[in-house]
């Protein structure tokens, strides 16, 4: 059944491995870890000669990890031993229940497959027969239980500190809806979804079930009509360009959609709506022009060029109340 990876180099300092946990940053507790894999047979297998877990393919299952924290790696790369030593172990829950009701993915347990079937029904689509709507249909699965979650702990979707974490897993769930050719509003019913779903074990979705379904009704219009405002932007900067002949689209609209209106800093267009998706093909990338307001010209240039990280400090300054970002 279970297959043990053993922790390598626990005896006369750690072996840099792939059984090797950490940091999570540039430094900070690390050490070796076992992972334990569940074989599903060959049937599941890429019948590669060397296929063994940690393969890609679906043959064996990692459903349970053991990390022995022992040192702490500094900023310097080196090793020092933890004064305080401990063996971190995680069972995943839900890859468990996948593996005990034998489906394939954890998204096709009892505790997903409601919320892809509403997604399925929403889309008039079906799960496992297009990349795109899969992975659509899997973070809207995914993300109706986490913000049903937030909302029943008492957050509620702001720009800062978790209001703000809960403002962009919402968002992203709506966005990524689009994809699938989802007409919005519908958050609202994967949100009652999961209060049916899990509210028997955790009563308190039922208690706030009020203010969870109007915190993401209202939430889901917001992002809609931001996005639609930036769609218009959209539009306006690519017939400009072609008007003019040119094959750029203008760093300034990039980023304004982008700081503005939270569209991804690399293709403004692309991923939103395929109809704009052809024509925004055409130009090239963006050009990096600074714009004129709030972080230098550097700072937005690099930006602009895709090295954005979400908590990128030339955003969090002038970072609009309709904010989206990817
Ligand atoms: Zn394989």
């Amino acid at each position: 059944m279970g297959v043990a990876r053993g922790a390598q180099g626990t005896h006369g300092g750690p072996s840099r491995s792939a059984n090797f946990w950490g940091p999570v940053g540039p430094s900070g507790p690390c050490g070796p870890c076992s992972e334990l894999y569940f074989d599903r047979g060959p049937d599941h297998g890429c019948s590669a000669p060397d296929c063994r877990p940690g393969c890609d393919c679906d043959r064996y299952v990692e459903y349970w990890n053991l990390v022995f924290t022992g040192y702490n790696m500094g900023e310097d790369r080196q090793l020092t031993t933890l004064p305080a030593q401990n063996i971190d172990t995680g069972m995943g829950l839900e890859r468990v229940a996948a593996l005990k009701q034998g489906v394939d993915a954890v998204f096709l347990t009892d505790q997903f497959r409601p919320l892809i079937e509403l997604g399925e029904e929403i889309a008039d689509k079906r799960y496992g027969e297009n990349r795109q709507v899969d992975v659509a249909l899997r973070v809207l699965a995914d993300h109706s239980r986490a913000m049903s979650f937030l909302v029943a702990d008492g957050v509620l979707p702001s720009n800062e500190g978790r209001g703000y974490v809960l403002r962009r897993i919402i968002r992203r769930a709506a966005r990524f809806s689009r994809s699938a050719g989802m007409e919005p509003p519908f958050l609202e019913r994967f949100a009652a979804r999961t209060i049916d779903l899990m509210g028997g074990t955790y009563p308190e979705l039922h208690e706030r079930q009020e203010v969870i379904l109007r915190t993401v009704g209202s939430e889901e219009d917001r992002f809609n009509r931001t996005l639609d405002q930036g769609l218009v932007l959209v539009e306006e900067a690519i017939g400009r360009a072609e008007e003019e002949g040119s094959k750029v689209f203008p760093g300034s609209i990039a980023f304004q959609l982008h700081d503005t209106y939270g569209f991804p800093s690399r293709s403004p267009a692309r991923s939103w709506r395929s109809r704009t998706d052809t024509r925004y093909g055409r130009l090239r990338l963006v050009d990096e022009r600074p714009a004129q307001a709030g972080a230098t010209g550097a700072e937005r240039g690099r930006c602009l060029a895709g090295g954005h990280r979400p908590l990128c400090p030339c955003h969090r300054s002038s970072h609009g109340v309709q904010g989206i970002r990817a």
